[in-house]
């Protein structure tokens, strides 16, 4: 793997955490660790101890304590700036729509010595206009912020999976239907969960043209994990793909077989197995070569979706890493492949597949 791009990640935090608020932002739970365990006692926990630890001068699997101890000393710019760094990105696509006390885009680019590209949320844009906007002109209006707002930006994302799941209709809803539905959010405020309203926006986000990410599968304890089954959105992607517009379908597990299929035969669709090779830590090696099963190679792209910590990203990365060579060295012993083909899946997965998809390097 010579060029690595980072294709759906979040920004870190930019201040020292103790260890309560390190064990949080390694896991997906919400709540402090039960009582007598931890969450580093785990697959993320192992992993960052092997990765991370010679990254910050200490012998692989040293113990947290130590490497907590370490990361203090350093503080929280020089441990971040040498995490990142180790990860070797070349690019990160930064999903924005989660942005309190993280690195600006600019900074994060500098402390990771890579290019930064925007990804603009949906939701995000659409929360922003509450109290703003009437019902009337909330498509509209909608319409022109996000065209606005996606200047300069290379993809948008929808959290659709966490806030009504995935099991839309396939129609795009009638502009009758939008105001009448953005009346009744706008005069009992709060987050956006209304289904019509949602799948609205999702629609307005494929207007734009950028390839559009969706949350699939697990995350946080906010979501209903059957309902975050990307096959459940089969009826949509059909009515996208005269669009020709990519959908990226993140993360993907434990539903990442139906994604690979939703990939073979639609041909706008892709998965991106950020987050999953991650969290499964010793047992990516096991997993990442079930995204490689039905989808075609040109379909199947990395990332990390690492969020608040620098470690993260190194872990994402080289887990991939490790992953990749294992299935690419194993498919070369048995001669499945040539070691050209293994060369040239490689590069595809690692960046050519998002170089593509999201059109990067092109003037916009
Ligand atoms: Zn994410």
């Amino acid at each position: 793997v010579e060029v690595l791009i980072d294709g759906h990640c979040h920004s870190v935090i930019a201040g020292d955490l103790d260890r309560a608020g390190f064990e949080l932002a390694c896991t997906e739970a919400n709540l402090p660790s039960p009582e007598g365990l931890s969450y580093l006692d785990s697959q993320v926990g192992l992993a960052i101890r092997r990765w991370c630890a010679p990254a910050l001068g200490l012998p692989p699997h040293a113990g947290i304590e130590d490497y907590l101890s370490r990361r203090d000393s350093l503080g929280w710019q020089r441990a971040t700036a040498t995490l990142l760094r180790s990860a070797g990105l070349a690019a990160l696509l930064v999903d924005t729509g989660l942005d309190d006390g993280l690195l600006d885009l600019a900074a994060l680019g500098d402390t990771a010595g890579a290019t930064v590209h925007e990804v603009v949320r949906l939701e995000h844009v659409a929360q922003g206009l509450a109290g703003d906007v009437e019902a009337a002109t909330f498509a509209s209006v909608f319409a022109e912020t996000l065209h606005r707002r996606v200047r300069g930006a290379v993809a948008v994302k929808s959290i659709l999976a966490y806030r009504c799941g995935l099991d839309i209709p396939a129609t795009r809803p009638t502009p009758a239907e939008v105001s009448r539905a953005a009346g009744d959010w706008l005069r009992t405020g709060g987050p956006l969960t209304d289904p019509l309203l949602l799948r609205h926006i999702l629609w307005t986000g494929i207007d734009t043209g950028l390839p559009v990410q969706l949350h699939t599968g697990f995350g946080d304890r906010d979501l209903r994990l059957p309902a975050a089954d990307p096959s459940l959105l089969e009826p949509f992607l059909a009515a996208a793909e005269p669009t020709g517009v990519p959908i990226v379908l993140l993360h993907c597990y434990p539903y990442h077989r139906q994604a690979g299929w939703l990939a073979l035969v639609y041909p706008h669709v892709y998965i991106d197995f950020g987050l999953t090779i991650t969290h499964l830590g010793a047992r990516a090696v096991r997993v990442l070569p079930e995204f490689f099963e039905l989808a075609p190679f040109g379909k199947v792209l990395f990332s990390t979706d690492a969020y608040l910590l620098p470690e993260l990203y190194l872990v994402g990365a080289e887990q991939f890493k490790l992953s990749l060579w294992r299935l690419l060295d194993e498919w070369c012993y048995d001669d499945a492949i040539s070691v050209a083909d293994a060369d040239r899946i490689a590069q595809q997965v690692s960046a050519r597949n998002a170089q593509r998809v999201y059109r990067l390097g092109q003037r916009r």
